[in-house]
């Protein structure tokens, strides 16, 4: 299913990803929906209705909820006044995020064909108030349908992952995709990176779901990413500064 910006694409009956593939980013959300509500992992952009097209996929009211506060995750927030995210990002999300939005507006810009009608330079970083802020371990009843926070902190100081233990799903954001993760700039952490690879690699998963790039990828590449930085750790180098470290269909950037 296609429509001018978002392609979406249907997991299982109640499960949807919806992609902004037309931005070098390659972002994902994932709309899940329960009984009574649904939730979706990430909102994108912003720089196209996501709500628009959640509503095209479910009548029940739904709950945003992010893996972390970086642009491209949060844009899509401003639909959704019902949203959560965890509490150590809670500053970012209320004015101290630490990116000029020149910035940000140059990494929006850099784009296939933006929608009409939109312009970068009126692009604003999302900010609000979550209604709810998530802790490790926390539950989220969507109705028959239950998800767990897991704090997955290293690419940013409160990313989650989400795991719907039923299904064997996990939603890694930015913590694992395929291509390169980045563990370099001031705010990531690369040691609690692998404490976060260690938590995650451990679980029964049957399908993983990036916050980037490649839907095609199996569990197995989490274990490998754990895997080398347990070896970086080793010898020393799991630091910032430390360079790029290659491995074929990923790399690490410390
Ligand atoms: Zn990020
Ligand atoms: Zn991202």
């Amino acid at each position: 299913m296609e429509s001018s910006w978002f392609t979406t694409d249907q997991i299982d009956k109640d499960t949807f990803v919806i992609s902004e593939y037309r931005h070098w980013e390659e972002t994902h959300c994932y709309l899940l929906t329960g009984k009574e509500r649904g939730l979706l992992i990430d909102t994108g952009l912003g720089i196209s209705d996501i709500y628009g097209e959640v509503m095209r996929l479910t009548d029940k009211p739904v709950t945003a909820a992010v893996t972390h506060t970086h642009w491209d995750h949060i844009g899509g927030l401003k639909y959704f006044p019902d949203f959560y995210c965890h509490m150590a990002e809670q500053e970012w999300i209320s004015g101290k995020f630490p990116l000029p939005v020149e910035k940000v507006r140059q990494m929006v810009s850099d784009c296939d064909k933006l929608p009409e009608g939109f312009r970068a330079d009126d692009y604003d970083i999302f900010q609000g108030k979550p209604t709810k802020l998530l802790e490790d371990y926390e539950e989220i009843d969507l109705g028959r349908r239950k998800i767990t926070v897991l704090h997955t902190p290293g690419h940013s100081p409160g990313h989650m992952c989400f795991w719907e233990k039923e299904r064997g799903y996990l939603f890694t954001g930015d913590l694992v995709y395929q291509g390169t993760l980045y563990a370099d700039y001031p705010s990531t952490d690369p040691q609690a990176y692998l404490a976060s690879l260690e938590k995650i690699a451990v679980l029964p998963v049957e399908r993983i779901f990036p916050g980037h790039h490649s839907l095609d990828i199996r569990p197995e590449l989490m274990v490998r990413m754990r895997d080398e930085l347990r070896k970086i750790d080793k010898s020393g180098r799991l630091k910032h500064g430390s360079g790029l470290f290659e491995y074929g269909d990923w790399a690490v950037r410390l």
